[in-house]
C-alpha cells in the first residue's frame, strides 16, 4: 500500500473537514486528470454516510465510503469539499411523454374524469383536451431533456430522444457513455385502444395487443395499463393478468386476454386497479410506475401507495408529461408526499422516495446494474445538492433529513450534475470543473453554468430564443401554471 498517496487524501480530508461546513461546494484541488473525489454526505441504499467520499475515475463510480479505503487512487483527481449538501445518483424517471415538452400545462377546468379516452378523446360527453407540440419534435424533446437534467434527472424513459443530454433509456441510441445496451419497450397502449376503446368483461380492443409470448421476450415492458378510476380501467388490467378471461377472437384481430403480469413488467398509472389486482401484481414480482400529480390532475385521486410498498411492489415515480403533470422529478416527489398524507393519511419517508426517483426506477427499467445508486463500477451519473441552512418561514431547515434535501430539491439548489463523469451542470464557485462549450445560465437569483452546448448543437440560450416563449426549461421557483396536486374532496 503506497501510504503517502493515502497519508495525502488524508491530509486533504482533515483540510476540507476543518473548513465550516459550507452550503455549497468548493475545489480543495484541481487535478490533472478528470478523475474527481466528492467528499460530502453521500447517499446510497443503506442510508446517508457523513462525510464520506465519492471517487469517479473515467466515468465511473471507482469507491464509495471511508476516504481510507480509496488507497493509492485519486493522487492526480480534482478533490471537492461539499461536506454541507448531499450527493446523490442522478434521478431516472421512468414515465415522461418528452415530446410534450413545449406544450403549457393544461388549464384546471374544474373536470375529473374517469377514464384516460375520457379526456384524450373526449369520449362520454367529457372535454377533449387537444395537445400539439410547439416548434419541432427534436427541439421540443431537447428542450425537455435539458429541464430534467437541470432539475437532477440523468435517465428518461420518455418515448423520444436526442442523441446526447440525458440518457434516454428507452433508445439504445440513447444510452450515452458506453451504457450496455438493452431493450426497453415503453408502450403507451398495450391493448391497441388508441381510437379510444373501452371494454368491460371482454378485451375487444384494437388488433395485435401485447400477448405473453412478446412480452416474455423484452429486457423490460413498461405499459401504459388501467389508466382511469372506473370499472373499463380495471377490465385493462384483466385482459393482461388472466388468460382465461377472453377466450374468443374479436371480429378484425385482437380480442384475445392473455397474461403479462412478470418481473420484466411495469404498469404505468394502474390506478384502476383494486387491491386484489395489486396482490397479484406483487405476488408476480411486476412493479408499479406511479405519476401522483398527472393521476390526481385528471382523475381526482392516485394510488394509495403505501398498500403497493407493503405488499413488497417495487415503486417509481415518473412525471407524465408537462400538459397534467410535474415538470421536475422534485415536484413529482412533493406532490408525492403530499397526495399519500392527504387522501390516505400516510407520510412516506424521504428515503423512500428517494429510492423511488433512484434505484427502484434503475429496476423498472432494468439498468440497476449500471445506474440507479452510488456504488463500485456502476456510471457516474451523479448530482449534488447544496445544503441549507435558517429557517424558512416556522420551519428550521438547517436540519433537514439528506434524502429530502436530495429528492426535494429546487433547480436552484442543484451545484453539480455528471452524466458518466461529464459535469454538464456546475455552479459558479466550482466553475473549473467546467469543460467544452459552457455558458451561464440565470435560474432566479443564482447562476448555473451549464455545459450542454458541445451535445446539443447550439448554446442553451440559442435553442431557449429559437422557442420564443415556450414553457421554460429553467424554473427556480415554482413551476408557473403546474397542474394541481389538490386531490377531488
Ligand atoms: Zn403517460
Amino acid at each position: 500500500m503506497n501510504c503517502l498517496s493515502q497519508l495525502l487524501q488524508l491530509l486533504l480530508l482533515v483540510v476540507a473537514l476543518l473548513r465550516p461546513a459550507s452550503e455549497e461546494c468548493n475545489i480543495v484541488r484541481r487535478g490533472l486528470s478528470r478523475d474527481l473525489l466528492l467528499i460530502g454526505t453521500v447517499l446510497t441504499n443503506e442510508g446517508a454516510l457523513q462525510d464520506s467520499t465519492v471517487f469517479v475515475q473515467s466515468g465511473r463510480i471507482a469507491h464509495v465510503g471511508d476516504i481510507c479505503g480509496l488507497g493509492m487512487r485519486g493522487g492526480d483527481a480534482s478533490v471537492l469539499n461539499c461536506t454541507g449538501s448531499v450527493i446523490s445518483p442522478g434521478f431516472i424517471n421512468t414515465h415522461e411523454h418528452i415530446e410534450f415538452s413545449t406544450v403549457s400545462p393544461f388549464p384546471d377546468i374544474g373536470e375529473r374524469v374517469r377514464h384516460r379516452h375520457d379526456w384524450r378523446l373526449g369520449a362520454r360527453n367529457y372535454t377533449m383536451r387537444e395537445v400539439s407540440v410547439n416548434g419541432s419534435s427534436v427541439d421540443a424533446t431537447a428542450w425537455g431533456e435539458l429541464r430534467h437534467l437541470f432539475s437532477g434527472t440523468t435517465s428518461i424513459v420518455g418515448g423520444n430522444m436526442v442523441p446526447g443530454l440525458a440518457r434516454n433509456l428507452d433508445f439504445p441510441d440513447g444510452l450515452e457513455d458506453g451504457l450496455d445496451a438493452r431493450v426497453v419497450i415503453n408502450d403507451i397502449f398495450p391493448l391497441k385502444d388508441k381510437l379510444g376503446a373501452m371494454r368491460n368483461g371482454d378485451c375487444d380492443y384494437g388488433p395485435d395487443p401485447i400477448d405473453q409470448d412478446t412480452a416474455i421476450g423484452y429486457h423490460r415492458y413498461i405499459g401504459h395499463i388501467g389508466e382511469g378510476v372506473d370499472v373499463e380501467a380495471a377490465n385493462e388490467f384483466i385482459c393482461l393478468s388472466n388468460a382465461t378471461f377472453d377466450t374468443t377472437p374479436a371480429v378484425g384481430g385482437g380480442g384475445l386476454s392473455t397474461d403479462i403480469i412478470a418481473p420484466n413488467v411495469a404498469l404505468v398509472h394502474a390506478l384502476g386497479l383494486t387491491p386484489g389486482d395489486f396482490d397479484i401484481v406483487a405476488v408476480r414480482g411486476a412493479k408499479i410506475v406511479w405519476s401522483p400529480r398527472s393521476n390526481i390532475h385528471l382523475y381526482g385521486t392516485t394510488l394509495n401507495v403505501s398498500y403497493l410498498l407493503e405488499a413488497g411492489i417495487t415503486v417509481a415515480l415518473g412525471t407524465d408529461w408537462l400538459p397534467s403533470g410535474s415538470a421536475t422529478m422534485g415536484r413529482e416527489a412533493i406532490c408525492a408526499a403530499s397526495a399519500a398524507d392527504e387522501i390516505f393519511g400516510v407520510k412516506i419517508p424521504p428515503k423512500v422516495l428517494w429510492e423511488m426517483a433512484t434505484v427502484n426506477a434503475a429496476m423498472v427499467a432494468g439498468f440497476e446494474d449500471q445506474l440507479g445508486s452510488l456504488e463500485t463500477g456502476k456510471v457516474a451519473d451523479i448530482v449534488v445538492f447544496e445544503g441549507k441552512s435558517g429557517k424558512d418561514g416556522e420551519r428550521d431547515i438547517s436540519i433537514v433529513d439528506p434524502f429530502e434535501q436530495a429528492v426535494f430539491a429546487s433547480q436552484e439548489e442543484i451545484e453539480l450534475v455528471l452524466r458518466g463523469g461529464k459535469p454538464l451542470l456546475v455552479s459558479p464557485r466550482i466553475k473549473d470543473l467546467a469543460s467544452g462549450t459552457c455558458e451561464l445560465v440565470a435560474f432566479g437569483d443564482s447562476n448555473k453554468i451549464v455545459c450542454i452546448a458541445d451535445e446539443l448543437g447550439s448554446l442553451f440560450k440559442e435553442l431557449e430564443a429559437s422557442l420564443r416563449g415556450v414553457y421554460p426549461a429553467v424554473l427556480p421557483e415554482l413551476p408557473p401554471d403546474e397542474p394541481t396536486c389538490k386531490p377531488k374532496a
